[in-house]
Parts: C-alpha cells; sequence; structure tokens
C-alpha cells in the first residue's frame, strides 16, 4: 500500500450524511464519538487471518520463562478488557532488535522480545500490553481507516474498497494498530488516539492488579532508550511519542488509576 493513500488532500465533497448515525459509536469509558465504517466482525476476521500469517512469518520466540510472563501478564489484562468476542492469544516473537507489541482486532496479541528489556518486569508489560489492548478496544485502526477512505475514495467507492477486501484496507487497518512495518506502512496514532489509550490501558493495569504509577516509570525508561538513539527509529518508538502531555495526562489520571488498583481482586 502506497502511504499516500492516507495523506492526500481532500478533493471532493465529502459525503457524510450518507453514513449518518449507524457509523458513528463512541469509546468505551471515555465516551468519545468516532467514525467507523469497518464492521467489528469485518475487523476481527483480519485480525484473526493476519494474525496466523504473522505466527508463520516471524519466528516464535524458545524463551520458557519469558513465554510464561507474556501469559501471565496478558491474561490478566484480558479479564479486565472488554473486547468483544475477544479470542486472546498472547505471542512472543524471537525479534530481539525489534521493541514492539501490538493488539490486534480479535484480542492477538504479538509481543516482540526486543521490548522486554524495556518494560522489565511485569507492571512494565501490563503498560505496553493494556495499552495495545486499549487500541484494539476503542478500536483505533478501524477508526483511523474509516477517515482515510472517506477522505480518498467518497461514499461509493468505499463500499466498493471495503467489499473487496483489497490490500489497501488490510495494510491501512494493520498499519493503524502497529504492524505496517510488516506490510510496508508505518501509520502513526494519533495523538488523540495515543492518550485515550494510554488512559484506558492504565486503567486496565490497574483493574488487573499492576500498580499503575509503574506505567510512568516505563515511559521514562522507554524515553531513555529512545534518547540513546542507538539503531534506526522503530516503528513503537516513532509511533509513541513520549513528551510532557504523555506523562502529564497519566499523572492526572493517577488518582482514578490508584483507586482501581486498590479495590482490584487480582492485586498480589
Ligand atoms: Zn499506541
Amino acid at each position: 500500500m502506497q502511504k499516500s493513500f492516507l495523506h492526500r488532500p481532500l478533493f471532493t465533497a465529502v459525503p457524510i450524511l450518507i453514513f449518518s448515525l449507524s457509523s458513528c459509536t463512541t469509546v468505551p469509558e471515555t465516551g468519545r464519538s468516532q467514525l467507523r465504517l469497518i464492521s467489528p466482525e469485518q475487523e476481527m476476521q483480519l485480525g484473526l487471518t493476519e494474525f496466523e500469517k504473522l505466527k508463520q512469518s516471524t519466528p516464535v520466540s524458545r524463551d520458557a520463562d519469558q513465554k510464561a510472563m507474556l501469559e501471565r501478564v496478558g491474561k490478566r489484562i484480558a479479564v479486565v478488557a472488554p473486547l468483544a468476542g475477544a479470542q486472546w492469544e498472547f505471542v512472543l516473537f524471537d525479534e530481539p532488535k525489534v521493541p514492539n507489541a501490538f493488539c490486534l482486532p480479535g484480542g492477538k496479541v504479538g509481543v516482540y522480545s526486543g521490548i522486554l528489556p524495556i518494560t522489565r518486569d511485569e507492571a512494565g508489560l501490563a503498560t505496553v500490553i493494556g495499552h495495545e489492548v486499549a487500541h484494539a478496544v476503542a478500536r483505533h485502526g478501524a477508526e483511523r481507516v474509516s477517515e482515510a477512505l472517506l477522505l480518498e475514495s467518497g461514499a461509493k467507492a468505499v463500499d466498493a474498497v471495503l467489499t473487496s477486501q483489497g490490500p489497501q484496507w488490510r495494510g491501512a487497518v494493520l498499519g493503524a494498530y502497529g504492524v505496517g512495518s510488516n506490510y510496508g506502512v508505518v501509520l502513526p496514532h494519533s495523538r488523540r488516539q495515543e492518550l485515550e489509550a494510554d488512559h484506558l490501558g492504565l486503567l486496565y493495569m490497574a483493574r488487573a492488579g499492576y500498580d499503575p504509577r509503574e506505567s510512568v516509570a516505563f515511559w521514562q525508561r522507554f524515553s531513555a532508550y529512545q534518547g540513546k538513539g542507538e539503531g534506526p527509529a522503530f516503528e513503537f518508538l516513532s509511533t509513541h511519542p513520549l513528551d510532557e502531555t504523555r506523562i502529564r495526562a497519566l499523572q492526572e489520571q493517577m488518582p482514578q488509576a490508584l483507586a482501581e488498583y486498590e479495590k482490584s481482586r487480582l492485586r498480589r
């Protein structure tokens, strides 16, 4: 898929009204309304299919301890994350140079081993998984692609593109969930979606019994790693910029998250 697909200027009148109310829904918990032209079923089918392909094409880790840790943390997040119809699966890919993670629609979570030195412990990993699962719960990929399709194609073409389920929108959805490099697409999350995923992810980790304050520590380690400037600009790094806004928002939400943490039955 060409990057320009998502970045071309608007050149026709956009027939927004055609999509009417059925295309606008709200994100759980934050209540923000969003445009979604792709159905949950379409998106989930895409996630399930593409995850199988990824498992074929990417080496899976054989480190039993690290895999067990991912299972433990993932299952605790899954208990509290309202991802309808999820068929949860947590796979650790053996890619020590790739500090990345994603959650595809359908509850398919991929973690690349290169992020484990930065997550460091279970709470750090819970920060990343909580954040990625939040992108899926809030259906951020569907939202990004819906907006892009509408700009690109207008009403009639949107329908044609979705019906054909061509590589164009497959790559775009995957890119929007953070696995785009496998498909030649890097699609940064919007600032708004990042902050929303942080907020929801913070609540999920707290409800799963992980100290939410560890999220700030993770992002600071992550920033230090990024600051070292080693290697190329990795996808996770470029799509998750650390800045004052991110930390400040987390700190503002911390009292709510700590209250959830205190009453979590999963806390140990
Ligand atoms: Zn993100």
